[in-house]
């Protein structure tokens, strides 16, 4: 692992965090467990069993030659440094190996026979993760060659489809390698990457896809529009491309990395203003934005694409090492404890394409999406397009490696508290971070720091925004801490010290679509299970495409003033709430959430649990009336 955190380098904006490399930070506990069984699971496997990868060009082989080997090592690379996983590692170097030498003399790489742009910038993410898990002396010049030779190609042959929407995952490892080398062509490459993509700075200052695009833009409408002119600038494909929800989730970074290298107060402030228009508008209680597969509203039974989710995930944790804001925390962990988990099977090797927040069904119904299959939701290898299949992997271990930052000069910042162990050097110092407990299930949390000798220096820690109390104790010292900002404790640090911090939480009731209430506490989004009677189709298990049906009814409204009641555990919550009747199915879906129904039938206790662990269930709940 290389020994350094890499800091922006002038003119680029100066930055308070970056990113450990990877190999700083190990899963333990039950996000080693998480790690462990994709590990034995699909992430560990997929390379042996489907195609698109074990065929992939990105090995050599005679398969798929776009985005998927890319996607598939994306998450496999961090997922076997982190595990140090010695079989996970060798089929990583399968892909590295194959792209090393598939480098031309002129800087050329990858399947020659594709020479789209965009699978490269998925294809240099894994290799930053690699350089920084092992400092193999090929990488940077590799990176370096193959970024001279963009800059020097791309006004000839252009940004093309998706890569005009997601070049700021190419900005971000170009600025990454600017921070090492300090080559000024990469900074006039990073401009030209900028003026060939959309601008989604200015786009999310605007934010003209307000509306539901099945309304706004129909699929019926936009797809004949897309194959009279294949331009990706004309009408129906900057349409498209704008309003794609993957390619939503990963432009959110690339306005922050247009302040990175500009500063400017429409710079620093589009991702804010883009963020809350986006969840406005096809927000719902997941954390994430609805898309199947373009933006589609706020109902709670649209889908939302599992890229978006990992996507969504990494672009925070890009933009949290540029932008100092403990808030982005928030959002980012709201995301991490529910929208990540939910979509994928205990055992791994299912996945669902699209998840619904109120999920009756799953793959047995006629869902209303925007132009996804109908099945799209179901639990299975390739539930639909096999992009997610190859892309969940990124999810968890980019999860671990973003729990802790670097502090500029010196220091270490926590981001979330999931049990982890941080192995890093402040300035001589060798330094081992521990943190365990139940969080976000409980509020305290055990941070113990060990130092190889005594050491001054900062640990901050983000103190979520919705916090009423929270505070650091070490021995007889209290440390209080600020709701939404960082706590930074700097101090000498001993041999070994303890850090018991505090993060007090509540049930509170959060108000989405048709004025329907969602239950959280913390990060973490509470549900109404209403049990699954699975089906197994097709492959044998654990291949089979999987098909649930509800063993209860869904049709309750709820009574938050009536309150409600956390479990010790705090895995479970008790709600006063009613039935509603008039509340029905159709084909699988719930009808639209009634507005406010008035309670006709008797009060009913309804026991909710963590939104992740029901497959079928309600988390946005009719508020009833009295
Ligand atoms: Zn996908």
């Amino acid at each position: 692992m290389i020994d350094q955190a890499i800091f922006n380098r002038a003119p680029l904006a100066p930055n308070t965090y970056s990113e450990l490399p990877l190999g700083a930070v190990k899963p333990l506990g039950w996000l080693y467990e998480k790690e462990k069984a994709l590990a034995e699971g699909i992430t560990g496997h997929l390379y042996e069993i489907w195609p698109s990868v074990r065929d992939t060009a990105w090995m050599g082989g005679n398969g798929e030659n776009w985005e998927r080997g890319p996607y598939y090592f994306d998450g496999l690379i961090p997922l076997a440094w982190e595990l140090n996983d010695e079989r996970l590692k060798s089929v990583a170097m399968r892909f590295v190996e194959w792209t090393l030498a598939s480098q031309q003399e002129n800087g050329y790489f990858g399947p020659h026979d594709n020479p789209d742009w965009w699978p490269r910038m998925v294809a240099m993410k894994c290799m930053k993760q690699y350089f920084e898990a092992t400092g193999d002396k090929r990488v940077l010049p590799f990176m370096a060659k193959y970024f001279e030779y963009e800059y020097k190609m791309l006004d000839g042959q252009p940004l093309g489809m998706w890569a005009i929407a997601r070049a700021g995952d190419n900005i971000e490892t170009v600025q990454w390698l600017y921070n090492i080398t300090g080559a000024k062509v990469l900074l006039k490459l990073c401009d030209k990457l900028l003026a060939q993509s959309i601008d989604w700075t200015g786009y999310y200052h605007t934010f003209p896809d307000s509306r539901d695009q099945k309304k706004a833009f129909p699929w019926k409408l936009l797809q004949p529009m897309m194959e009279e002119n294949p331009d990706p600038w004309s009408a129906g494909w900057q349409q498209h491309q704008r309003t794609h929800v993957v390619n939503q989730a990963m432009a959110l970074k690339t306005p922050v990395l247009d302040h990175t290298l500009h500063g400017g107060i429409k710079q620093a402030q589009a991702f804010y203003a883009g963020w809350e228009k986006l969840m406005k508008h096809h927000g719902v209680a997941s954390g994430m934005f609805t898309g199947d597969e373009h933006l589609s509203g706020t109902n709670p039974t649209q889908g939302t694409e599992t890229c978006a989710v990992v996507e969504t995930l990494y672009s925070l944790e890009t933009i949290m090492g540029q932008l100092d804001d403990a808030k982005l925390g928030d959002i980012w962990e709201r995301i991490a404890y529910n929208a990540l988990p939910a979509p994928i099977s205990p055992d791994t090797w299912a996945h669902q394409y699209d998840q619904q927040v109120n999920q009756i069904s799953v793959g047995t119904g006629k869902y209303n999406w925007y132009n996804n299959s109908n099945g799209a939701n179901t639990f299975g290898l390739e539930p639909h397009y096999g992009c997610c299949t190859a892309n969940l992997h990124q999810g968890y271990p980019k999860f671990v490696s973003h729990l802790w930052y670097a502090v500029k000069n010196g220091g270490l910042c926590a981001m979330t508290y999931a049990p982890c162990e941080v192995k890093w050097k402040v300035g001589d110092t060798r330094v081992q971070v521990t943190v365990s407990g139940n969080y976000p299930y409980a509020e305290d949390i055990s941070i113990k720091v060990r130092c190889e000798k005594t050491a001054k220096f900062p640990i901050h820690l983000r103190i979520p925004a919705w916090t009423e109390d929270a505070y650091a104790k070490i021995g007889e010292e209290t440390f209080v801490g600020e709701a939404g900002k960082f706590l930074v404790i700097d101090r000498e640090w001993g041999e070994e010290t303890e850090t018991n911090l505090h993060i007090s939480r509540a049930v509170k009731a959060e108000k989405y679509y048709h004025q329907s209430v969602a239950v959280t506490c913390g990060p973490v989004l509470y549900a109404l299970p209403l049990g699954e009677k699975w089906e197994y189709r097709g492959a044998e298990m654990p291949l089979s495409d999987r098909y649930a049906t509800a063993e209860k009814p869904f049709n309750y409204a709820l009574l938050p003033e009536e309150g409600f009641t956390l479990s010790e555990d705090g895995r479970s919550v008790t709600a006063t709430g009613f039935p509603v009747p008039e509340w029905k199915e159709k084909d699988g879906v719930t009808e639209p959430i009634p507005v406010l129904p008035k309670q006709k039938e008797e009060s009913v206790q309804l026991s909710l649990v963590p939104y992740a662990e029901a497959v079928l269930r309600i988390a946005q709940f009719p508020q009833g009336r009295k």
